[in-house]
């Protein structure tokens, strides 16, 4: 029998998306672990709390009152109302219930999204450093991303003029995603603005706002771009439980759009899956209909974490650090310290890339290249993970780059 040719024989679209540093890294890590090496992994993107015992409550409810079968496509009417409401109460955005389609996961939502949008060799703009899966969710799509970078002087975020340069006539999606991943970075209502006068010269372009990380803001809640004046058409406002309310496994997430486009949403969710997982959806009610509190303390610890990386990331000459205003993520930027060589073993460190191998094998710590995320001056640590963790974890990274010549 021929071999296996996977050129002839999987899809262009498949070979078009590259394996996620991230899970490389973190897979790398957990196979280091297993020969009973020491590892500190600050590369996972996910709460390292429980979810709240009400919500698992919720659910072990809705389980034994059979809530077990298919439901509709774009979410069970009661969690449709209770996001919209939500969207209402704390975000300053009126969307019906019809305009929300409820789906496993944000990153659901966001494929959902650029499927709807995107037809071959439509652009979407992607601001650099992003969350990495849009590149290949957009690719999968068919469209070509159109990555535009921002700089750490920047504070990660877009300029007007740099967004302008960027719009071509096949424009169709431009990301934003704030809070930031990796980045931290959160927008003010001023500098979406001005990013919305740009994008107002642009009809036929959609935004994606993907707000995943809105409970882990440390200055209030953040601004929504489908709030400002004139973009509530304009935009796509993602969103769901996994991170403000640790729910990552338990798939939840959600679009809220004008009608027709909430419609076109619908029509491919329903091609690709169907309803989420009805009793998920009735512990996603709990959630958002429940008290904040549980969500505010997991917020606190996060802060209290951000300070403490802060403080040793500042000391590590080199490193050029300002402490995010929301995320779980610290993204120091590290270029300084490329080209220098390793006391140690003699290599020279040219890469962000080489930078996390490095660290991993030699130190035994796991983070994650900020390439992964479009930006080759930084690297990327998790701080949701134990302080006792993040302190060690800091502790060998400073070592090793007390260790870098030159
Ligand atoms: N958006 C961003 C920016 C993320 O970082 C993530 C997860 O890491 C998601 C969306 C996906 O969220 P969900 O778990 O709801 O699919």
């Amino acid at each position: 029998m021929a071999p296996f040719d996977p050129a002839r024989q999987l899809s262009q679209r498949t070979a078009a998306v590259e394996e996620a540093a991230i899970l490389r890294m973190a897979q790398r890590a957990r196979d280091l672990k297993a020969q009973g090496r020491s590892i500190v992994s600050l590369t996972v993107g996910e709460p390292d709390f429980d979810t709240p015992v009400a919500i698992r409550e919720a659910a072990k409810q809705a389980l034994d009152e059979g809530h077990t079968h298919y439901g509709p496509v774009a979410g069970i009417p009661e969690l449709r109302a209770a996001i919209a409401a939500k969207h209402r109460r704390e975000n300053g955005l009126d969307y019906t219930a019809a305009e929300i389609v409820v789906s496993n996961g944000a990153k659901q939502s966001i494929t959902n999204v650029a499927f709807s949008l995107l037809d071959a060799g439509d652009e979407a703009i992607l601001i650099a450093p992003f969350w990495v899966a849009y590149e290949g969710i957009v690719r999968m799509a068919g469209g070509t991303p159109v990555i535009v970078p921002t700089t750490a002087a920047e504070g990660f975020k877009l300029p007007p003029e740099r967004l302008a340069a960027a719009f071509t006539p096949r424009t169709k999606l431009i990301i934003i995603n704030s809070p930031c991943n990796p980045s931290g970075a959160i927008y003010s209502r001023g500098e979406l603005a001005a990013l919305a006068s740009v994008i107002a010269a642009h009809p036929s372009a959609m935004v994606l706002s993907d707000e995943i990380y809105e409970y882990i803001a440390f200055d209030g809640i953040p601004a929504s771009f489908a709030a400002i004046d004139g973009m509530r058409e304009r935009t796509i406002t993602v969103n769901g439980c996994s991170k403000g309310f640790a729910m990552t496994g338990w798939r939840l997430g959600w679009s809220a759009a004008p009608e027709p486009v909430a419609k076109a949403i619908g029509k491919v969710q329903g091609t690709f899956t169907a309803g989420a997982n009805p009793f998920v959806q009735r512990a996603a009610l709990a959630a958002l209909e429940g008290p904040r509190d549980e969500v505010e303390a997991m917020r606190d610890q996060y802060r209290r974490r951000r300070d403490l990386v802060a403080d040793r990331l500042r000391q590590m000459p080199g490193v050029g650090f300002d402490p995010p205003p929301g995320s779980f993520y610290a993204f120091p930027e590290v270029s300084r310290l490329l080209g220098r060589r390793d006391r140690a073993t003699g290599a020279t460190i040219a890469t962000v890339d080489e930078m996390c191998d490095w660290l991993l094998a030699h130190h035994g710590v796991a983070t994650v290249p900020g390439s992964a995320f479009g930006d080759p001056a930084c690297i990327r640590l998790s701080f949701a993970a134990s302080e006792a963790d993040l302190d060690e974890g800091l502790t060998r990274i400073a070592r090793a780059f007390a260790g870098l010549a030159g």
